[in-house]
Parts: C-alpha cells; structure tokens; sequence
C-alpha cells in the first residue's frame, strides 16, 4: 500500500528493495539508496520545494505514504501553533537557498504531537545551483521534555534558595563569596555587586567584624565547618544578632570547591536567652534576700533538687546530692518526727503543706525554717512536690527579744506607775502633812499654857483631823487617777471649792506674807466632779505662785483667784500672781510629769493637776498675761447646766 503510495507520487521503483519510490529526476539511484539508508525520517525535495521522495522511516513516523506526504503544509500533523513558521521558514530557504534548522511539534502515527528538529539543507550541483532540498527530522521530544524539566527545577532550586528563611550565601574555595541570595540583599540593603568578594563585610557590626572574620579564615585553614555569631546590619540600619553556619562543598577527590553558608537571625533567641538569664538571677537574688530557697522532690524516685539558696540555708556542699536521709540528719532531733510526718503526707497524696521546722547545724546553731510546698503532676504524670523554704531564723529570735522586751517593758510600766503614784502621793500629802504637824504643834503649845483654852485647842485639834482626813482622800484620789478611774460624780460649786482649797496653805501664806484676793463671778452654773481632786489643783497652783513668789523673794506678793463662766458651758478658774513668771523655754514642758525648777521640787504638781482636769473634761494652760506681772494658770471645766444647792 505504502509502496504502490510511493510509485504513485513520485513514479517507478528503480529498485524495489530500497523501499523508495523511483523519481523522475532522478540522476543516481545510489543516492536514494543512501537517503533510505539513513536511520532517520528524510524528506527529498525538488529546488523548488516539491517533496519528491519520503524515507521509509518518515512515512512510519508519520503513518503517511509519500504521496501523502507531499501536501504537509496543508496537513494538520504539523502543530497549528507551529505551522506558520515552519512553512514561512522552508519558504524563505526556497527562495535564498540557504539551509535552517528549525523545531516544531509533528503529529505522529499514534496521534501525539512530539518535539522535532527539522534540519533542511541544500544540494548543489557542480555550478553550485541548488539542485534539490534535503529535510532532515529528528524526534527532540524526549530531550526537549528533559530540558524543560531541567530549567523548571533549576528554576524550583533558585526559588527555594530564594524563598528559604535565612540569608544563603556561597563562596570560592579562598573564601571569596560569589552569590548571595535574595533575602541577604534585601535583608542588607545591598546590591549582589557590592556584596560580592569583600563587600558583605560593610553589613557586619564593627566591633563584630574581627571575630567573625576570624573564625571564617579558622573554617577556611581548617577546611571544615564551623559557625560563628555577629551582628548584622538590617537595611535600615537596625543591627540583629546572626548565626553565620558555613558548609565546604568536596569534589569526589575529596577538595574543596563550593563553600556554602547560611546566616539564621538569633536576635529574639539571644534576647529570650538575655531575658532568661536575667530572670535566674533576679530570682536568684530575689531568693538570696528573703532568705527563701525552693526545691522540686519526685515522689517515684525521691530525687531531690535544691536551689543555690537551699544548699546554703542547709549549709550542704553544693555537688553533693541531696536525699532525704540528708535533709533529716541536718533537722533539729526533736522535729525529725515532723518531717517524717510531712513526707507521710506528701505520699499519701495531701498536695498542700505549711509548718515549720528546725535545723540543728553542724557547729550546733539553730535555724527556723518555714516550708510552703504543693504537689501536682509533671506532664511525664508523676508526683512532684514544689515548694519553698524561708530561713525565718532571724524573724524567731527577734520575736523571741521582742516578747522579751514586752516582759521588760510590763515590769517598767509597773514600777514607773508605782513610782508615779508614790511620787504623787508624796507630793499631795506634804502639804496636808505638814498642815497637821503645825497645827499639832500649835495646839500643843496651846496646852502647855497654865490655862488652856480648850475651845482653840478643839479647833486646832479639829483641823488636825480635817487635814488628816483630806490626806486619806487625796491617797485615794491619786490611787484613782493614776489607774485611771473616772472621778467622782458631784455637783460641786466651783466657787465653794476655791474657798476651801485656798484657805489649806493658809500657813504658808502667812509665812511667806502673800496676799490673796478671790474675784468670783456670782451665780456660777454647778460642775459635776470629785471635790478632793478639784482642791488639791487649786492648792497646787495656788503653792506653786506662792513659792514662785518667795523664791524670788519679790516685795509684793499677790495671789487673785478668779472664776468666770467663759462660755455658757464652760467655767473657768483663774490663778495668777505677782512673782516672775515661766520662762518661755519652759512653758511647753511645764505639764510634763518631773519637770522642776526648784532644788527640793518633784515636777508633780502641774502633771497631776492637767490630769484631774482632762479626767473632769476640761483643760489647763499656763502663761505670763497675769494682771499682776507673774505667771498666770487657766483650767476650765464643763459646766453641768445645774445651779448648786
Ligand atoms: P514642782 O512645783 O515640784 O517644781 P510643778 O509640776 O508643780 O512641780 O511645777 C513645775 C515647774 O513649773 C516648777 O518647778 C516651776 O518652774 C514652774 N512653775 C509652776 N508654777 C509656777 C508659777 N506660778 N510661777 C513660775 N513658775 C512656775
């Protein structure tokens, strides 16, 4: 079919073992011979481009006869894509003469498009006109497709050395780099050229440069790879820190060729590692300050780990393991039993614990320490217990000097309040004392006389009582006020008592030749209060101006007592003299309990007398305003509202 195909279009076979149809130009069958002899498909074609032969091998690749063959520009086993340049390329041979090579995709037999490269030349003749056209195909489609794969994963490679999250980079045998991947670029801010060779080195941070170069030439000598850290400039100018890996590259004989290298960013690594180092010893010294040391102990193995501090509030060697036979030897012999009771715990499963123990310590000191743990699972599911320990050593015996300062303290109060109370005693019965011993006196002088006068001496002698009597009260009173019962409730006219009270130093007045006037305000309202305690500050303040006034042996000697409602609610009582005042450095000490002036005073006088009026609810003050030039002593007192019987 084939053959009678051939015959048909290009005439009688010259001889039919060549399988080429005879052509009618044919000047030489050697050279069909030849053409059919080549083991690839050939198409013959006059000078003017008309196929007049086809080799058997292109009629089987085409499953076309020659025949068929002739009208290939019009069929449609030539790709459509490709048609129109390969007909426009044969054509423009044709007309030139000159050969061309050219690919397009051929529809073969079994009616597949495949890669092939047409190879067409020209046969001259010996006036070297082209006598005819040889077209040569050959199948590529398997080269092709290698190829294309070829570039596609050279194409794959550069993208994933491109797209890989690190700065990639490679070198020459010396070191000298020759490539630098797009993430080093732009991570630089530098162009390959100016990276190239030595030029990277302007991205590393100075103080860096040396160790890094440094450790690079190491890799280089030594031929092996290393690694190295540094930091490296960002395009903007920031510096990050950088892990420069490096990889030598070996022929099968084992050198050198390629140095590759990546540079992974550790900035946040070494920040995180910065931080964390921070941490352990901020928590270190936090630990080291409160005296508070943890551990971690697992149940299953009874291993336990100690921190810094731990080991020195036990005062254990620090490489030394520590195991629970250790702890227990170093605890108090007395407290052992709890600790062991603790660990019982802990075991039978009590995940939170908080007591107390103690540490007997080799030279035999004692330590106090406060242990918090708390059990839970670790994430392998076994029992641990974590927990803290505080040395509170110091906190114990300061309580313990405390408590015994507190003891100390109880038994001052108690004798200064004693003393107090003596001293006050002292100071408010010499007065009445000293009235009974003159007036006893006086009566006894009066007895001696030939003739009695009884009726003096029954009045000297009631005196004597009447002082006495005073002298038990004020004893009470002071045993009152100093522990600080609440006076005695009576409504007292305030006048009453300045009569009274003035009239007990009535001695010493006339001894000392003082003069004393009373102004009182009529129709005083009554005050509730204890009539004893009132007296005994009238005659305080009252002996005070008179021996102020003798001590500075002035000429006139003048007491006034005045009372006065100074607001509806309020009385006051006046005391004031003509002797030399306070001395104004004094005067915000003058109430202060033993403060004294005098050679044989006690500081009594004044304390107990603002004393008895806070405990009325009213207040004293002295100053220097006195009308008559000396010192001036004011107390008030809440008036009842009630007028005295
Ligand atoms: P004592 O009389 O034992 O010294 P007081 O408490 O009664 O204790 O008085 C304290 C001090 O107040 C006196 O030592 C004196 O210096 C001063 N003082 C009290 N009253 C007067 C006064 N009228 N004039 C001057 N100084 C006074």
């Amino acid at each position: 079919m084939a053959s009678s195909a051939t015959e048909a279009a290009f005439g009688p076979r010259a001889a039919d073992t060549t399988g080429l149809a005879p052509m009618k130009s044919l000047e030489s069958v050697d050279f069909y011979t030849l053409v059919e002899s080549i083991p690839a498909p050939v198409v013959v074609t006059t000078a003017a481009g008309e196929v007049e032969a086809a080799n058997k091998s292109i009629q089987e690749y085409f499953g076309k006869t020659a025949e068929e063959l002739k009208d290939w520009a019009k069929g449609d086993w030539i790709h459509p894509d490709d048609l129109p340049r390969a007909v426009a390329k044969w054509r423009h041979a044709v007309e030139t003469g000159r050969p061309y090579e050219n690919e397009s995709r051929h529809l073969r037999h079994d009616g597949v498009f495949r890669w092939v490269q047409v190879r067409v030349f020209p046969l001259k003749d010996s006036n070297g006109r082209v006598s005819r056209w040889l077209l040569l195909q050959t199948d590529v489609h398997d080269q092709k497709q290698a190829e294309e794969a070829l570039s596609a994963s050279e194409r794959n490679l550069s993208q994933i050395i491109n797209t890989i999250p690190a700065l990639a980079w490679s070198a020459r045998p010396d070191g000298s780099a020759d490539f630098f991947n797009k993430h080093y670029l732009d991570y630089v801010g530098l162009s390959a050229e100016q990276c190239m060779d030595g030029g990277w080195t302007a991205a590393v941070y100075p103080d860096d440069l040396n160790g890094l170069i440094g450790a690079w030439r190491f890799m280089l000598d030594s031929d092996q790879a290393g690694e190295c850290e540094a930091r490296l400039r960002r395009f903007d100018g920031t510096y990050r820190w950088f892990l420069f890996r490096t990889n030598p590259l070996r022929d099968e004989t084992g050198k050198t060729v390629k140095w590759y290298g990546t540079n992974i960013d550790i900035e946040d690594r070494k920040q995180a590692v910065e931080e964390l180092r921070r941490s352990e010893a901020f928590l270190a010294q936090g630990q080291r300050l409160n005296l508070t040391g943890t551990f971690l102990w697992r149940l299953d193995t009874d291993e336990i780990t100690f921190s810094k501090q731990l080991f020195r509030i036990f005062e254990f060697e620090p490489d030394v393991p520590v195991t629970l036979e250790r702890i227990s030897r170093r605890v108090h012999p007395e407290d052992v039993q709890i600790l062991s009771g603790k660990v019982d715990l802990a075991r039978n499963g009590i995940e939170e614990q908080d007591y107390e123990i103690r540490l007997r310590m080799p030279n035999g000191a004692i330590k106090y320490l406060r242990t918090k743990s708390f059990g839970f699972r670790g994430e392998d599911g076994r029992l641990e217990h974590i927990g803290a320990i505080q040395d509170v050593t110091e906190r114990r015996l300061s309580e313990e000097t405390l408590a015994n300062l507190r003891s100390e303290l109880a038994h001052v109060t108690r004798v200064t309040s004693l003393g107090v109370l003596a001293a006050s005693i002292a100071h408010e019965v010499n007065q009445p004392l000293a009235a009974i011993f003159t007036n006893g006196e006086t009566s006894l002088r009066w007895l001696d006389r030939p003739e009695p006068d009884i009726a003096k001496i029954r009045e000297l002698t009631k005196r004597v009582v009447d002082d006495a009597r005073r002298a038990s009260d004020i004893v009470h009173r002071i045993r009152d006020l100093v522990t600080q019962q609440p006076p005695r409730q009576t409504l007292l006219s305030v006048n009453d008592v300045v009569k009274e009270s003035i009239g007990f130093p009535r001695h010493e007045f006339q001894v000392s030749s003082i003069a004393v006037a009373l102004d009182l305000a009529p129709e005083l309202p009554g005050v509730l209060g204890d009539r004893t305690q009132l007296q005994q500050v009238i005659v305080n303040l009252a002996t005070n101006a008179a021996q102020a006034m003798a001590q500075s042996k002035a000429a006139r000697r003048n007491i006034l007592v005045r009372t006065a409602l100074s607001d509806p609610t309020t009385i006051s009582c006046t005391i004031e003299d003509s002797g030399p005042g306070v001395a104004p450095t004094h005067l915000p000490r003058l109430f202060d309990s033993f403060f004294t002036t005098k050679e044989t005073g006690m500081g009594m006088g004044l304390p107990i007398s603002r004393s008895i009026v806070e405990a009325h609810g009213g207040h004293i003050r002295a100053d220097n305003d006195s009308v008559l030039g000396g010192a001036r002593f004011t107390f008030t007192l809440p008036s009842s509202g009630a007028t005295t019987p």
